[in-house]
């Protein structure tokens, strides 16, 4: 145990000195014995010292290599969004706690439109890069507000939690972000009217009491955004969970 080990501290040393240098003053030692004494006991506390120092760097870097690990994996390689895995996790206790402060949550599902065509023309280094581009814009015209949680879902799929928010602002977040990555200008073959890399989102908000489980407000946005895949893609269709009864 590093913390029980005794240490010496320089003003011990001084004593030590001290008492040395005074020992060969009134003459108790000889004069070359106390330098001899005086040298080896300098030189071994300053082995300790480096001892104790090498010893303490190594537990500080074995600490923040510990926490970046961990950090890392909690991110998509690709995006350095947050993973599924640890958004399934987090999603489900900003959840819970959303439910027990009585606080509406969103949960939006947004998709790369035609991505399988910027593959297919691009090649897919291209369309990492463009997923890069895209989660990049997502994240920063979201903004979200602590608690809220974005997260790479699948292969083109991002998902993003947002609480406390009414279901008109989460349609107006979601207009937001679609507009953000259409500002990209990321070209694209896709047969769309100006060609541009799009996205659609699918938004649903459930307000308090909350009538179903997570996997049900992730399905009705799942719904949502084939609704706006249908209505043309480059762009948000928000809905609305049904609301529990008071006791639920
Ligand atoms: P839609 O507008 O209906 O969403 O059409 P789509 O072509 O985007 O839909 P589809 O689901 O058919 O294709 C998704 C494509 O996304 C398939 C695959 O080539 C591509 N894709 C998925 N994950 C990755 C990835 O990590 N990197 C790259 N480059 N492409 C990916
Ligand atoms: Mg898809
Ligand atoms: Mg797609």
């Amino acid at each position: 145990d590093l913390h029980s080990f005794p240490t010496r501290r320089s003003s011990d040393l001084h004593i030590d000195l001290a008492a040395l240098i005074a020992a060969g003053f009134v003459g108790i030692l000889s004069a070359s014995l106390t330098t001899f004494l005086a040298v080896s006991l300098a030189s071994a506390s300053l082995i300790g010292a480096a001892g104790s120092y090498a010893l303490e760097h190594a537990r500080r870097t074995a600490y923040l290599e510990r926490k970046l690990l961990a950090e890392l994996a909690e991110l998509d390689g690709l995006t350095q969004l947050m993973n599924r895995h640890t958004f399934e996790v987090r999603a489900r206790e900003s959840w819970r706690e959303a439910a027990r402060a009585r606080q509406p949550v969103s949960v939006a599902m947004l998709d790369v439109d035609h991505f399988k065509l910027y593959n297919d023309h691009y090649g897919h280094q291209a369309g990492d890069e463009c997923l890069r581009h895209v989660a990049r814009a997502v994240r920063s015209a979201l903004a979200c507000r602590p608690g809220e949680l974005i997260a790479r879902y699948g292969g083109e799929e991002i998902i993003a939690l947002l609480v406390g928010r009414t279901r008109m602002e989460a349609d107006e977040i979601a207009q937001r972000v679609v507009a953000g990555v259409a500002s990209l200008n990321l070209a694209h073959v896709a047969p769309t009217d100006d060609s541009r890399v799009t996205i659609s989102i699918g938004v649903a908000t459930q307000c308090p009491p909350f009538a179903d489980s997570f996997e049900k407000l992730v399905n009705l946005a799942d719904g949502a955004l084939y609704t706006a895949k249908h209505q043309g893609r480059n762009c948000a269709v928000a809905v609305e969970a049904k609301i529990g009864r008071a006791h639920v």
